[in-house]
């Protein structure tokens, strides 16, 4: 996770520059929104996929959170993840925008604090192993509920939010399972710790309602694609046995991208590898991400070769 430069309000600063203090309220009470975006290396340099969707995201997690006014806009934001990609001379990477607590909210209000604003970056290829894409992952169905939507946000991505998904994951990988999906408060699927999940039966495409989710930024890139190779992505509520006769089911998030699962609670699902039409996806996901599809050019956002050669000579 080590890169060279960081940006922190405003500034890029040396790697071991950007550090906070350890009575930093964020780190206390886990009221900090942030983002996971990638960067991938195209013919025209580095690109971002969906960078104004998820600062769009972060913007609104902070107004969840209860923050109406940021020192910083969307639009500087956009800039300064440019700025960071350009002055570390990456081609590609994983992005991390965090708006954090920085001062006050000692009383758990959020009324007239500070907030910091960070950008890293950093080298991060496969979140679910290299071979997770090509054979499909082994999950189960967590004892852990997904938050209630009026408990927690779920629309907000809120650190707060992910000792939820913490708790998941360690118990799945305790029990020998690569990822954990999650039900929502009544039962039925809401998504997994770091991914939006659906299910393909009989030639038709499903995904849990928005309402208890994290909607994703994939997953609505998903729904695009899918639309293209003629199917159409229906939003209802899946059981947990939908789950196990399913003839596909696959995940999808920014750092993951898009991954079949290939066995649930120690069931096989389908062939038990990644299906058909699992593997179109996957395929059409890659080449829109890597400016090789005709959705490429709406979805892209390129760092641009002078920034790349501005942040070079000030490094330098
Ligand atoms: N659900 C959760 C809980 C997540 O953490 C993520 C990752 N941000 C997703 C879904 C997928 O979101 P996206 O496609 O925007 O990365």
């Amino acid at each position: 996770m080590r890169s060279k430069y960081v940006w922190m309000n405003g500034q890029v600063v040396p790697y071991a520059d950007a550090t906070v203090h350890l009575l930093t309220p964020a780190l206390h009470y886990g009221i900090a929104a942030f983002e996971g975006i990638r960067c991938y290396a195209t013919e025209r340099g580095p690109a971002v996929f969906r960078l104004r969707d998820h600062m769009e995201r972060l913007v609104g997690s902070a107004k969840i959170l209860g923050w109406e006014e940021l020192p910083y806009s969307a639009d500087a934001l956009i800039a300064g993840c440019k700025q960071t990609i350009a002055a570390n001379a990456l081609s590609e990477c994983y992005i991390r925008p965090i708006i954090y607590l920085a001062e006050g909210g000692w009383n758990l209000n959020i009324c007239g604090t500070k907030p910091g604003i960070g950008i890293a970056v950093w080298e991060w290829k496969a979140y679910l192993g290299e071979e997770a894409l090509a054979r499909g992952v082994r999950a189960n169905v967590s004892s852990f509920a997904r938050h209630h939507p009026n408990a927690t946000m779920t629309k907000a991505k809120i650190s707060g939010n992910y000792v939820n998904s913490f708790l998941a994951k360690s118990e799945s990988s305790r029990l020998g399972f690569d990822e954990a999906i999650m039900l929502d408060p009544s039962g039925f699927v809401a998504e997994c710790t770091g991914e939006n999940l659906f299910i393909v039966r009989k030639g038709r495409i499903y995904t849990s309602p928005g309402a208890p989710i994290l909607e994703g930024i994939t997953r609505s890139t998903l729904a695009t694609l899918a639309a293209d190779l003629g199917f159409a992505v229906e939003e209802r509520p899946i059981s947990r046995d939908q789950l196990y006769v399913a003839d596909e089911v696959f995940v999808c998030g920014t750092a993951a991208e898009v991954i079949g699962l290939r066995e649930i609670d120690n069931r096989a699902i389908g062939c038990g590898a990644t299906g058909p039409v699992t593997r179109a996806l996957q395929q059409a996901y890659a080449k829109a991400v890597a400016g090789e599809h005709p959705r490429s050019a709406g979805w892209l956002d390129y760092v641009g070769l002078e920034l790349l050669a501005d942040e070079r000579v000030k490094s330098a």
